[in-house]
């Protein structure tokens, strides 16, 4: 097929997932990633991996590719939020009517679902190639391999799906005339867990549970092993409660018991965890263009965004389904054509759910909390 040589850099979700749809339509797609492949590491070697949210969104463009099923398999349902006040006592807030419900699945385990489908499609998937560069006037892209080799790869056409951190757009941002804006919150986050109690759930599986504290909040996740991956969400200094002030395993303590001692009682590895896993910060990222010549920027890589509305991935999948639906209407005899279109169409609509993400966390952070908030989300909710 002429014009169809697919070069995609990055099988995270969005890259994994924008190759099944490209090769369904009989194209020629390479992804090229610089981690090893995941599926080679057995058990112990998997570390962790936090849970994310998917919601309708998302199962809309897995749905289109036949992928929705198998998916479901893998994820818990959670009906609502339930808020966890300081002294133990919950509130359940629905999502909506009729058991409607987003459903929390294992990062690295769907990553490795939409790999394996990747492969299934046909997918010529290259792991351990970093991309170091790319030229996007002569549509070269320059790899490092782990044995030192380098690599030059000219496809038709080029799809930076290598996240907040992208390659491809560090060579757009050499170009004149190209917007870029990017803001660390003044939040990290930290991923802790609460293990299976006595054999099962240690709290309601089918529920995203929240400990509102004002500045800062603790999540869980339910995953299918009966554990949860928690997420605490602190600043990083400043305030009373923060990650600069918890040093050793008295402030630790003092801090779960004072604000969180319901969960701190399910967390026997709290010490260990928050002493052993990096703390993370959190960025935004807005661009634009997201097109140069015959390049695209497609999902984190165009429009990173804070995960407190859960919806990153979710519209990252969105970006493939779109895109999929402007190759359908306009075909790839012109790239430039589609590529055009899609930033059109999607960029209001990520700048907007970007924005309702940093809106989220002072709801979710403290909104929750409050007696007002909730009474008010349980009328809507009947
Ligand atoms: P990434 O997931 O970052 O994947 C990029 C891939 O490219 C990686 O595999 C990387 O190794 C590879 N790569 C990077 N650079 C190169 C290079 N130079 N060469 C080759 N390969 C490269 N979203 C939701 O929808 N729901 C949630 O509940 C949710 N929860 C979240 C919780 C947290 C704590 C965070 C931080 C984010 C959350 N998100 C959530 C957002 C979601 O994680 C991202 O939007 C999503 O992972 C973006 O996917 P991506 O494939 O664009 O980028």
């Amino acid at each position: 097929m002429k014009n169809n040589n697919v070069g995609i850099i990055g099988a995270g979700l969005i890259g994994s997932l924008l190759g099944i749809y490209l090769s369904k339509k009989g194209m020629d797609v390479s992804i090229y990633e610089k981690r090893s492949d995941q599926r080679k590491k057995d058990k112990a070697q998997e570390g962790r991996s936090i849970n994310m949210a998917l919601s309708d969104r998302g199962w809309k463009a897995l749905e289109k590719i036949g992928l929705k099923d198998k998916v479901k398999d893998s994820s818990i349902p959670m009906y609502g939020r339930r808020i966890h006040d300081e002294h133990g006592q919950t509130t359940f807030l629905s999502y909506g009517k009729e058991n409607q419900a987003i459903y929390s699945i294992s990062r690295s385990h769907f990553n490795q679902i939409l790999i394996e489908e990747a492969e299934k499609e046909g997918v010529n998937l290259c792991f351990d190639h970093r991309c170091d560069h790319v030229d996007i006037y002569k549509n070269e892209m320059y790899f490092s391999l782990p044995d030192g080799r380098k690599l030059k790869k000219v496809p038709d056409v080029i799809l930076g799906a290598d996240g907040a951190y992208s390659s491809l757009r560090d060579a757009m941002q050499k170009q004149a005339r190209f917007n870029y804006k990017q803001e660390y919150i003044s939040h990290g986050y930290k991923e802790l867990s609460i293990p299976p109690k006595d054999g099962d759930f240690a709290m309601d599986p089918n529920a995203l549970h929240i400990w509102p504290r004002g500045t800062f909040m603790l999540i869980a996740l339910p995953n299918p092993d009966k554990s949860f991956t928690c997420t605490l969400f602190l600043p990083f200094e400043g305030e009373k409660v923060c990650f600069e002030k918890i040093n050793d395993e008295e402030d630790l303590e003092s801090v779960f018991r004072t604000y969180f001692n319901d969960a701190y009682r399910l967390m026997p590895n709290l010490n260990e965890e928050f002493f052993g896993n990096p703390t993370s910060s959190l960025i935004t990222i807005e661009c634009y263009p997201w097109v140069a010549h015959k390049s695209l920027l497609i999902g984190d890589s165009s429009h990173a965004m804070v995960p407190f509305y859960g919806q990153g991935m979710n519209c990252g999948f969105e970006d493939c389904f779109i895109l999929d639906g402007l190759i359908e209407k306009f075909g790839t005899t012109s790239w430039d054509l589609v590529f055009e279109k899609f930033q059109k169409i999607r960029k209001p609509d990520t700048d907007a759910i970007c924005q309702l993400a940093l809106d989220n966390f002072l709801e979710m952070r403290d909104s929750v909390a409050n007696p007002k908030f909730l009474i008010r989300k349980k009328i809507e909710a009947k």
